[in-house]
């Protein structure tokens, strides 16, 4: 329990004492009322005050207003019949706080319980100062500074491994439970733990950059980011609050005017009770408590398994998706090309690969990385001058002196160089020097071996149709897509195209249905941003992927996107469950109000109940194990 919780507990013991003293010690009239008014104020003050808040913010119908309603209308009864006896009110406002303190709690051990497997913080580095090391605060150490990762340690801060060979455990990020083996050269991110070697790490970013840091940021975001799901049962409270209590009203009223006219005894008082009733049976808290409890368990169980979704309402949108549009780079295939020939140059093909190689050293496409992972060297940055990555075409800039285009169709013909297309299936990069066309690199690129699979599971999920979009050639888009089985690719398209076709494609769905776009986030964020929900995968690294997108994928794994979907369905599920629940209790409890079958004591027991039970069924969220 935290300090607010522990309060809360203070307030509602001294309260329930106060209660049971007033009745129990005979007491002079005034001496009664003022303990009953201390008990309440004491455990109610809070909900008073927000009552009268909304009041003032014209928010007014709220669960606190019912309440506060409900117990000042006891007390004015009470008062009314002179009895002296305002145990209904106190007793109601402090059930109705022992509920909230109940929900406050579970939150709370939700919270934790993802907390702790999403335990990845790091306590401290070692730095190595002067051949020493030091242990210090991951925040004390500089970007480019040398660390030290002893087995068993968790990696503090994003780096280059500049020593050491060891295998990584990913699981906490990725819930992927197979080692990633790492070694000189290969960059690390924060937050795996080292399985077996020694690690020298040169820093590649401060802790606040890091993986680490981004990806509890996200999380915590997500879960307070409340008004989200607040949205879902407020759009429900808008109409049900005010209905219930205009219902009550005519429940006060109308029943004693009918009495009145017939010549009976209007009873003013019993609709009154009965009305009040109705009140404190309507409150929606059951509601209000486990929806967004329920959301926030999905949204934690879901980062257990190195899914991360940035809000409820994303989870929401998730499990209704019927259409998944895919990028072709880095999505459906790996992304990591191989060079598989220079044609038409009659230059030496090492000679073109460097040029290429560095014209593309600065970007972080997956075909930059390639021609430089072919290169073989680390390219010489001092050696280019005036880079520009023109996105969907390639880059330009200077190399040696020597101005260097590289890229596809769209880049030659822009820049108004005669090229000769290429024959061959796979991904062409032409080159040109000094605006000649010097011939070009054939590249190709492997499908993810389980991407197949993530399509079934897909259909199986309920999506009923899949899409692939990319700006490589038609040659190479059709391959893929025969070969994977996708239901239809659309290529050569730029940013820009991708966009108009996620629209059409909006446009097509109307209402029926949502799309979900995934994408690597590398020159594909505008339609991240512009589908219903972006789904960004293999994020450990792309700070674009993870601005744009609404769900993040830890790693490249396309089997997560089944997963995620499934995962936001099972948690729909149970907040419907919820919902339906607490409102046929309330149904059954708000008939036996208003034919007085059942009391405020009831009304408030039946609530609290009915409360419990929906908080421990939203807590089922969090297993993800079973969807
Ligand atoms: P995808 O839609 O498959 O993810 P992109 O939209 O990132 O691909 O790029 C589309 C095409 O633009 C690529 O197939 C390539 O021909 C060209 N291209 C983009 N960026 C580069 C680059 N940095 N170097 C060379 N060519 C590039
Ligand atoms: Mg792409």
């Amino acid at each position: 329990m935290n300090r607010k919780q522990k309060k809360m507990l203070v307030r509602i013991v001294i309260s329930a004492v106060l209660l049971v003293l007033v009745n129990l010690l005979p007491l002079p009239f005034w001496l009664r009322c003022a303990v009953y008014a201390a008990a309440y104020f004491c455990v109610g003050w809070d909900i008073l005050r927000k009552a009268a808040l909304g009041i003032k913010n014209r928010q007014v119908f709220d669960e606190n207003f019912l309440m506060a309603v409900a117990t000042l209308g006891a007390i004015a009864l009470a008062v009314k019949e002179g009895s002296g006896d305002f145990n209904e009110a106190v007793a109601v406002m402090l059930f109705y706080q022992i509920g909230e303190l109940f929900q406050s709690v579970a939150v709370g051990k939700s919270r934790r319980s993802i907390a702790a497997l999403m335990d990845i913080r790091p306590d401290s580095a070692n730095l190595e100062v002067d051949g020493k090391l030091e242990e210090v605060d991951p925040d004390e150490v500089p970007v480019g500074s040398v660390i030290v990762v002893n087995p068993g340690e968790r990696v503090p801060i994003d780096g280059v491994v500049l020593e050491g060979a060891s295998s990584l455990n990913t699981a906490a990020l990725t819930g992927e439970s197979a080692p990633r083996d790492v070694g000189a050269g290969d960059e690390i991110i924060s937050g795996c733990i080292n399985m077996s070697g020694v690690l020298r790490i040169r820093t590649t970013k401060e802790f606040g950059e890091s993986t680490v840091s981004r990806i509890l940021e996200l999380v915590e975001n997500a879960s307070s980011n409340k008004s989200r799901s607040e949205n879902f049962i407020s759009r429900f409270a808008r109409v049900y609050t005010p209905a219930v209590c205009f219902g009550a009203l005519a429940l006060a009223l109308l029943p004693p005017l009918v009495r009145l006219m017939m010549g009976l005894d209007p009873l003013f008082g019993d609709w009154a009770y009965r009305a009040l009733t109705f009140l404190v049976i309507s409150c929606p808290c059951a509601l209000v408590i486990s929806i967004p409890l329920s959301f926030f368990a999905g949204i934690g169980g879901a980062s257990r398994e190195g899914i991360l979704i940035k809000g409820s309402n994303y989870l929401e949108t998730l499990s209704k998706v019927k259409t998944v549009v895919f990028d072709k780079t880095g999505t459906i295939t790996k992304g990591v090309f191989e060079v598989s020939g220079v044609h038409h140059s009659d230059r030496d093909e090492a000679e073109i690969i460097e040029y290429a190689a560095h014209a593309e050293c600065a970007s972080s496409h997956p075909i930059s990385r390639s021609l430089v992972r072919r290169y073989g060297k680390e390219p010489d940055r001092a050696r280019v001058k005036d880079i520009e990555e023109i996105s969907g075409h390639g880059v330009t800039a200077t190399v040696d002196g020597v101005s260097v285009a590289a890229g596809n169709d769209k880049l030659m013909q822009r820049l108004g160089v005669e090229y000769i297309p290429c024959g061959s299936a796979g991904t062409v990069i032409h080159v040109a020097l000094d605006g000649q066309y010097a011939g070009h690199i054939l590249i190709s690129d492997l499908e993810k071996e389980d991407i197949r699979e993530a399509l079934a599971a897909l259909r199986e999920a309920g999506v009923t149709r899949t899409v692939m979009l990319t700006g490589d050639a038609e040659s190479a888009a059709k391959q893929v897509a025969e070969r994977v089985g996708i239901d239809e690719y659309h290529s050569g398209l730029l940013p820009g195209d991708k966009v108009t076709i996620v629209e059409k494609l909006l446009k097509e769905l109307g209402g029926s249905g949502r799309l979900a776009f995934v994408g690597d986030g590398i020159n594909d964020a505008p339609v991240l941003s512009r589908a219903d929900i972006g789904i960004a995968m293999g994020a450990l690294g792309s700070d674009a992927a993870i601005e744009a997108a609404d769900v993040v994928l830890m790693d490249d794994d396309p089997m997560k996107i089944s997963r995620a979907i499934k995962i936001s369905r099972k948690c729909l599920r149970i907040v419907y469950q919820n919902i339906i629940f607490a409102l046929a209790v309330k149904l059954v409890c708000l008939l036996l109000g208003a034919l007085g079958l059942a009391g405020m004591w009831a009304a408030i027991f039946a609530d609290v109940g009915v409360m419990v039970l929906a908080v421990l069924n939203a807590m089922r969220a969090l297993d993800t194990k079973r969807v």
